[in-house]
């Protein structure tokens, strides 16, 4: 491999904007992972307009996209049904404040696509729905401790901002992790609340749980492990923890935020046949715009509905984000949609292993069409847990995502990041970017 990274060749405009907004953006950016957002890259691309698969930056450079800002643009960026419904909001008042229609219709669609939602409430971004739905777990069951799984990535509020990146030494042991927090500022009592252990392992949780006996409020995960490169669970292991849930009267919330309404009309749950008590979605959910729900069985949603348990929030539901949930939702709850997405998805997966396989180069490419990515293992066995994670090789994934983007392919530059793909890509793009792929290997 060339372990050499080049500063890409015509991007002035985006490092001329990078040096200005670094005098008013902290850091330059609105969020701390756009300051990681570019790997070695020394500055971010300024996007100027997408359309479809397609963004272009500043200075005129057009990408085919799979971050897809974050996998919430599932139906291309500046999809032509969203514009028209939303442009009509935009003339009749985007946000009173109160109750509005659309955001009933949103809640009734959910229902009828997700297995365990009987009960619905909204918000605005995925780490909001996080904590509503661990607000609603504690409620419920009057215990204060959750248990969250090593790397899984809920959110930047302080309630689960905990053992997201931690590395090795402060980690401690592998089977009973020290819940480290992300980041300076979040109280020792907020994560003295947090059980944190090792992903795909039925000895480890059983052991925790044991450990604290009628204490657990809730266990939460991601399904498909997206923030750990699309780390899969291992056969068995949802319903493992369904099984132990139920035993100990925890409930369990899957974090959907990016396998919701993407991995199928009905996300993970109906993917892996696992029907959690609460599920947290974002992301696809809203097309683009910024909208969140949890949903969950109606037993553990009522004392919200009753009133006991609180929630608020200005913004939650508005019209003019209910309505691009609507729409988007209305697309997405068509199984040909979804099954355009995955084969889509699985003809790049393809084309890199066989790219790796022709170039002979260890990796592993792992997830679902819709979501999926590349890791540089030792010797190409797909990651296990975050431990995993921490031995492979980065460089050479900065090195792979570098020449795709000087192709022209544009992907998560975080290796434990993922690849999203979008309900527009053509075979066109397909073409080019399975081309972009084999030539990217041919540099490695
Ligand atoms: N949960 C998961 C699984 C996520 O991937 C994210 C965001 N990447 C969140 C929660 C937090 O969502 P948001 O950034 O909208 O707060």
């Amino acid at each position: 491999m060339t372990g050499q990274i080049q500063t890409l060749s015509g991007t002035h405009t985006s490092h001329e904007w990078f040096d200005r907004a670094q005098a008013s953006l902290a850091g330059g950016v609105s969020s701390s992972s756009r300051l990681t957002s570019t790997g070695p890259h020394p500055y971010p691309l300024y996007m100027a307009s997408g359309s479809g698969t397609r963004i272009r930056d500043v200075d005129g450079n057009e990408y085919i996209d799979y971050l897809i800002s974050y996998g919430s643009a599932v139906l291309g960026h500046a999809a032509p049904e969203l514009t028209e419904a939303l442009t009509a909001v935009l003339h009749t008042g985007t946000m009173f404040g109160t109750c509005n229609t659309p955001e009933v219709e949103l809640a009734e669609l959910i229902c009828e696509m997700v297995p365990c939602a009987q009960l619905v409430r909204f918000a605005n971004s995925g780490s909001e729905a996080v904590q509503g739905a661990v607000r609603a777990a504690r409620g419920y069951t009057g215990r204060s401790k959750i248990l969250k799984f090593e790397g899984h990535y809920h959110g930047w509020s302080d309630t689960l901002a905990i053992s997201n990146r931690p590395g090795e030494a402060e980690a401690g042991s592998y089977a009973m992790p020290r819940p480290v927090p992300h980041s300076p500022g979040i109280p020792a009592g907020v994560v003295d609340d947090v059980l944190v252990c090792p992903w795909n392992d039925p000895a480890a949780l059983r052991t925790l749980l044991d450990a604290h006996r009628g204490e657990v409020a809730a266990v939460i995960c991601e399904p498909i492990v997206a923030n750990n490169a699309c780390t899969m669970p291992a056969p068995g292991y949802l319903d493992l923890l369904r099984e132990e849930c139920t035993a100990r009267g925890i409930v369990l919330i899957f974090d959907e935020v990016c396998t919701g309404f993407r991995t199928g009309p009905a996300g993970a749950q109906a993917l892996f046949d696992v029907v959690p008590d609460l599920a947290v979605f974002s992301k696809a959910l809203g097309g683009g715009l910024p909208i969140a729900a949890f949903a969950g069985q109606r037993h553990v949603m009522e004392p919200l509905a009753q009133g006991h348990v609180k929630h608020g929030g200005t913004y939650n539901a508005s019209p003019l984000c209910a309505t691009s949930g609507l729409v988007t939702l209305r697309q997405l709850s068509q199984p040909e949609v979804t099954k355009h997405i995955d084969d889509s998805g699985m003809r790049i997966m393809e084309a890199i292993r066989r790219a790796a396989h022709d170039h002979r180069i260890p990796c592993a490419v792992q997830g679902v069409g819709a979501m999926f990515q590349i890791v540089f293992t030792t010797d190409g066995t797909p990651t296990r847990h975050y431990r995993d994670l921490l031995h492979t090789d980065q460089a050479r994934y900065h090195a792979f995502r570098h020449e795709l983007l000087k192709r022209g392919i544009h992907t998560n530059a975080y290796g434990m990041a993922c690849w999203f793909v979008a309900a527009t890509v053509t075979t066109q793009e397909l073409d080019a970017t399975c081309q972009a792929v084999d030539e990217a290997f041919s540099t490695l």
